[in-house]
């Protein structure tokens, strides 16, 4: 294939005639071009007609008449719904392409899901509503919570955490208040350095001293380092399994033995569950404490249809002192939502609350209808074929870009490179922008910090293997280019709505408003 030049036009597309270097409206065929809504309108235009107040109607409400209009763009509806339209075509989504995101887990929402979620009984539910006219959507949580405590071989699930690191709060709150009962003031909660950022960060919020486990050469916990750390002030380990470098963590159970002989508690990050579901029990390995992202290994990924979910799956030492509310099967077949009213706080050990109510409906519909829809044996198949898609990118890619752990044996549901080979001058952020040149949302980069310039690639189950080699064909390309330093990579994405963008600028001072018209204020 010939190289595209910088207009976007190939030779190959057809026409022998001399490409444009440009068009009179900005657009290019199906390329839209879309100033900011503020840069469109009109004053005066409105889209929708409103009649003028009529104050002797409500002359206790005319000291509320603006006196000037508000700063808003005046469109006209098609105007408006123009707007936005063209908009989300400048847009990415996992409907239009795969998310390869390593460790976010962003798989094909199925249609079934939001069917099942946009039932009335299910949509229009208000936490408030009286407990005896919800019975059914208290049965979902009920049954969501069996199959999550079934799946993972554990003795309790708080369901209200909103999210991963939500639930990785409420772990190891649960943890503090195991040990506060033991009366003893554990401080350490020890980190392997491969880990997901947001579980150093919820040791800390919660109050811990973090103390960093190295990992061996072949990319997993060192056993012994963890064992000759362990002592009476370690409160517990936060262990990512899979890990971050995509391989599952062998010494589990020896790591969870030795620590809990030294008294301390094993928080397992199972964010990456998808990998496992329906092969490993994660209490079969001693986990006490692990939430599961509802909206990763159960699809619904962010950006595909929801918010996120983070119920955590408890050990039978710390599901007594599990958040409030939370749904129980009565004797009588009734669903009931413990409250703190009900005395629940005397009667349980719960630390307290994580969310007003009791957690994500929607997701809980989702996820629900996602794990009937394939039953134990298909949520198994799930975790093959994950684990199946990212060995196939792995060894078809092994020779184009480093990867660091491939000796280590199989992946399991993501494939990591490095960026050890790429020409002088030539980095990660180039292949990833070279990526957004061939029509693929990038993969992870930068993460897991154990390897320098890291590429992680999970291209989850859903992925056919034609979408995959097509995948694959473009990241060995843009590899390619940057191995040989290719200098059009430097500049890419050539042919996205926008060019490279300040990164760092864009985290730290964002510009989320309208800010062209200040002086109107
Ligand atoms: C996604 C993820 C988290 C955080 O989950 P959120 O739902 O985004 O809060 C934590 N750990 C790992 C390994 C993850 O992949």
């Amino acid at each position: 294939m010939n190289a595209p030049n910088q207009s976007g036009w190939r030779p190959e597309m057809g026409s022998t005639d001399a490409a444009p270097s440009g068009t009179a409206s900005g657009d290019k065929a199906l390329m839209l071009e879309e100033p900011l809504i503020f840069e469109l309108g009109r004053p005066g235009t409105c889209g929708v007609d409103i009649e003028a107040p009529d104050a002797d109607v409500m002359p206790s409400l005319a000291r509320f008449l603006r006196a000037e209009a508000p700063a808003l763009p005046g469109l006209s509806e098609p105007e408006a719904v123009r707007h936005y339209t063209r908009l989300s075509r400048q847009n990415y989504a996992i409907d239009l392409g795969p998310f390869p995101l390593g460790s976010c887990t962003m798989k094909h929402n199925p249609r079934l899901n939001e069917k099942v979620a946009r039932m009335a009984g299910f949509a229009d539910v208000h936490p408030l509503a009286p407990q005896q006219s919800v019975q059914g959507a208290l049965g979902v949580i009920a049954e969501l919570a069996d199959w999550l405590t079934t799946l993972t071989g554990m003795a309790g699930v708080a369901m209200s955490p909103k999210a991963g690191a939500h639930g990785e709060l409420c772990g190891v709150l649960c943890i503090k208040a195991a040990l506060d009962a033991r009366g003893e003031a554990r401080k350490v909660l020890l980190v392997p350095e491969s880990a997901h950022g947001t579980n150093p960060a919820t040791a800390a919020f919660a109050g811990f001293a973090i103390e960093n486990i190295p990992a061996t050469a072949e990319g997993r916990v060192d056993l012994a380092a963890l064992e000759a750390r362990l002592g009476p002030d370690v409160a517990g380990v936060m262990i990512t399994n899979p890990n971050t470098c995509g391989l599952f963590e062998r010494d589990m159970k020896r790591i969870a033995d030795a620590v809990h002989a030294a008294g301390g508690y094993v928080y397992c990050d199972g964010a990456n569950f998808n990998a496992i579901v329906g092969k490993v029990r994660p209490g079969d390995l001693g986990i006490d404490a692990m939430h599961i992202n509802l909206h990763k290994t159960f699809s619904t990924p962010h950006g595909g249809g929801g918010p996120g979910s983070g119920p955590v799956v408890l050990s039978a030492a710390l599901a007594p002192y599990a958040p409030l509310p939370f749904v129980q099967r009565q004797g009588d077949g009734t669903m009931r939502l413990v409250e703190e009213e009900d005395g629940a706080h005397e009667a349980t050990a719960s630390f307290g609350r994580m969310a007003a109510f009791h957690g994500q409906m929607g997701m809980f519909t989702r996820a629900l209808a996602y794990i009937l829809s394939h039953g134990a044996d298909g949520l198994a198949r799930v975790a093959e074929d994950a684990v199946l898609n990212a060995n196939y990118v792995l060894r078809s890619l092994e020779n184009d870009l480093d990867a660091p752990f491939a000796a280590s044996g199989p992946c399991m549901h993501e494939a990591l490179f490095s960026d050890a080979g790429l020409a002088e001058g030539f980095t990660t952020l180039d292949v990833a922008k070279g990526l957004i040149d061939e029509g693929f949302h990038p993969m992870t980069v930068y993460f897991p910090l154990v390897v320098h310039g890291a590429m992680l690639v999970e291209p989850t189950e859903t992925e056919s293997k034609a979408g995959l080699d097509r995948f694959i064909g473009s990241l060995r390309s843009v590899a390619r280019r940057a191995r040989q330093g290719d200098p059009a990579l430097k500049g890419a994405p050539h042919f996205a709505p926008r060019r490279r963008l300040d990164e760092t600028q864009a985290a730290r001072k964002p510009v989320l408003a309208w800010q062209g018209d200040r002086t109107a204020d």
